[in-house]
């Protein structure tokens, strides 16, 4: 039973597939509402760190930074919401979903349908370079911060869920809001300068670093896993390891989408899984999904010979090819 459930977590899990969704042809577009939140963070970010920056301030926006990344967006909405990685008491679902609204990329809904509709594409053949990232840096940035992807023929979502849940509907509602109680807190706390480097700053960092990880996770770096007729790969980015609670051993996520643990080999930090790992010692998170429960998932892999950390790293291609079961030949 527990690898029946299990294999469902190698699944996209909110979307149905319907047969005649195309993931490569669709037009990019500006998006207002990210546009203006994520540029207006970062050029507010530039212009007041000049006027606002004490000691006490850089340290609590890095700390706050990190702790945001940790609870909300690795371990609240991406290994919680999105994968269903583990469980846990309504209560403290609750509180990482907030966490992650509060690391200030957008509500829970619009990041389960971001994330699902790039995971869905990118394991079909062939995908737009949007949800590929395979364009170059600055076009990439533009694209993934500024603009937004309009499928001629999407995928059919199944949110029913998510959308029943008042909590979520209005942590969706109000996700820019989110920021204004912390912003008294701490403007309580420390004046103007902690309300900079704990909003803005914080902010900034996160949704540009989230960018900039992803960006290179599709693009280049060590691999020890390709998944069988996909057409994007995933790359680790071992320097983001520790900076980003685990989530840059992207490799493995592909690998193992509904794992808890994404940090696999030794060396590999997750603070992410660690404090999953302290949740369920302390008996609020159960069903930890890990690759050993995933029965058959090795079936998809195809294991990259070469050891992952001392080859030479391998950049994706402008047009990857799909990896075919019998094309298995590394
Ligand atoms: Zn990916
Ligand atoms: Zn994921």
């Amino acid at each position: 039973m527990k690898s029946e459930q299990a294999r469902d977590k190698c699944e996209v899990n909110w979307i149905v597939e319907t047969p005649d969704a195309d993931p490569a042809i669709g037009k990019v577009q500006w998006d207002p509402v990210h546009s203006f939140w994520n540029g207006g963070m970062l050029l507010a970010s530039i212009a007041l760190i000049p006027f606002f920056s004490t000691p006490a301030a850089v340290a609590v926006g890095l700390g706050l930074t990190g702790l945001f990344l940790l609870l909300g967006h690795s371990v609240g909405f991406h290994r919680l919401l999105i994968h269903g990685s583990f469980k846990t008491s309504p209560w403290l679902r609750r509180f990482l979903l907030w966490c992650g609204t509060v690391a200030g990329m957008s509500g829970p809904i619009w990041i389960v349908r971001t994330h699902d509709l790039r995971d869905w594409a990118q394991r079909q053949d062939k995908c737009h370079d949007y949800l590929a990232h395979r364009r170059p840096m600055v076009i990439d940035a533009w694209w993934q911060l500024h603009c937004t992807l309009k499928l001629e023929k999407p995928p059919r979502f199944d949110l029913h869920a998510l959308e029943q849940s008042r909590f979520i509907r209005f942590l969706e509602r109000t996700w820019m809001l989110q920021q204004l109680p912390l912003a008294a807190l701490l403007f309580w706390m420390g004046g103007l300068p902690f309300v900079v480097w704990g909003v803005f700053v914080r902010v900034a960092l996160t949704v540009h670093g989230h960018w900039l990880v992803g960006h290179l996770a599709h693009r280049r770096g060590p691999q020890s896993w390709l998944v069988k007729e996909a057409g994007v790969q995933a790359h680790d980015v071992p320097w983001a390891g520790l900076i980003t609670m685990g989530e840059a051993w992207h490799n493995n996520h592909h690998a193992f989408p509904g794992s808890a643990r994404i940090g696999l080999k030794p060396g590999q930090s997750d603070w992410g899984y660690r404090f999953i790992q302290l949740l369920e010692k302390l008996g609020l998170a159960r069903d930890v999904c890990l690759p050993a429960h995933m029965q058959g998932r090795d079936r998809k892999l195809e294991v990259v010979r070469a050891s992952a950390t001392t080859s030479r790293p391998r950049r994706s291609e402008q047009q990857p090819q799909p990896v075919r079961a019998a094309s298995a030949s590394k």
